[in-house]
């Protein structure tokens, strides 16, 4: 069986390091808060390249934070693509504002700029720009036309640590950048977590008050706050894990261009190839109209795969209202039709890609000769 990801092997490659973290956290008592997550904040924002960096329990908290200290609340509008995990539109409702979808772009598959700018409207505050799959969108754009219609940016990197466009860091383009710690990111605890960076000081001090119950000094609560404090022992595994997601990200970049290299000239249709961007591959998702009778073949021979995500946000029961149903936004929903992630980490072998790589070229060819004989 080959799986998805693998956070058994990730764990046996590092767990002296891990383990005496862990025990160590145990023994100090600082269970909440305390000094590994303020370590963790400081390495964090060193790695980002970001001023501020602050530890929350999820990346939802990370939205929702980050929209709040913006001022954002009822009858704002925020916009936010049409295909990404449902806590990005969530996290718009927690704040009590209203989101607003706009189609992604079909070679980038993250928010088309042209579609954020139609739906920006008088009461559009900010825009939630989604580095889907580890790809970073199109900041130069996006901010550009942000700049123009006074609106702030919230980079949702939550699949995107340590992504780069020309220098600067996922995260630290925009206002504030939201990052998720959960434990199958590129960069995950054991349990959940999230965080914050910005480079404003004002906006990470209002949120280091928010996750704390809003207090400025103990039991002096001057804002209407959260629970939103990371546990300590996350903040010791974080800071563990953090030192080898360099070296983790590499080897990402070497499974996704071996199965580039593999699928080249075949049907299967894999990610474009960003010029100037530095791709993480959270996930390295392929496309192809038989996407579902891949998949089950796949898991036959063995490999796991997943969808990310099998349908854009408008389609979702609970969220159908921000469209006009199927057709609202077409090139979220035939990637959503499309879509099939590959097994990607980085214990992940050659030899394994290849056997992955014959199998699904295999099933892509006995596709074909069907659809020929018919
Ligand atoms: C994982 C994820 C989130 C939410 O993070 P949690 O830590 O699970 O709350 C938000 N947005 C995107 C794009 C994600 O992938």
């Amino acid at each position: 069986m080959i799986p998805l990801l693998d956070l058994k092997a990730q764990y046996a490659g590092i767990k002296a390091e891990l383990d005496a973290a862990v025990l160590e956290t145990l023994a100090s008592c600082a269970y909440v808060s305390g000094p590994r997550v303020d370590a963790f904040e400081a390495d964090f924002a060193a790695f980002c390249g970001a001023r501020e960096a602050i530890a929350l329990n999820s990346g939802t908290s990370a939205l929702h934070l980050a929209l709040l200290a913006l001022g954002i609340g009822p009858g704002d509008e925020v916009i936010a693509p049409a295909m990404t995990f449902v806590a990005t539109v969530a996290a718009i409702r927690y704040a009590g504002a209203t989101p607003v979808l706009a189609d992604v772009d079909p070679e980038t598959w993250n928010l088309d700029p042209a579609a954020f700018e139609r739906a920006i409207t008088a009461r559009t505050r900010a825009v939630i720009p989604v580095h889907l799959h580890g790809r970073m969108a199109e900041m130069d754009a996006i901010t550009r036309i942000a700049r123009r219609h006074g609106l702030a940016v919230i980079e949702d990197a939550a699949q995107a640590h340590g992504a780069r466009m020309r220098n600067r860091s996922a995260g630290t383009i925009g206002d504030i950048g939201c990052f998720s710690f959960y434990p199958g990111k590129n960069l995950g605890a054991c349990g959940e977590g999230g965080g914050v960076v910005t480079d404003r000081q004002d906006l990470a001090a209002t949120i280091r008050q928010l996750r704390d119950w809003g207090q400025e000094g103990r039991y002096n609560h001057v804002r209407h706050g959260f629970n939103y404090r990371m546990d300590g022992i996350q903040g010791a595994i974080l800071a563990v894990k953090l030192k080898h997601l360099p070296e983790w990200t590499r080897r990402r970049r070497e499974v996704a261009a071996l199965y580039d290299d593999l699928l080249a000239g075949s049907p299967i249709g894999t990610p474009a190839k960003p010029k100037e961007l530095e791709h993480v591959y959270h996930v390295y998702a392929i496309r192809h109209p038989e996407r579902d009778r891949l998949a089950h073949g796949l898991a036959e021979a063995g490999i796991a795969t997943g969808l990310h995500y099998p349908r854009p946000v408008h389609l979702q029961p609970a969220y159908a209202e921000l469209g006009r149903g199927p057709g609202s936004f077409p090139v979220s929903e035939r990637l959503a039709e499309e879509f099939l992630s590959l097994p990607i980490f980085p214990e992940l072998t050659p030899a394994q890609q290849r056997q992955i790589c014959d199998t699904l070229l295999r099933l892509a060819s006995e596709g074909a000769v069907k659809s020929h004989a018919a």
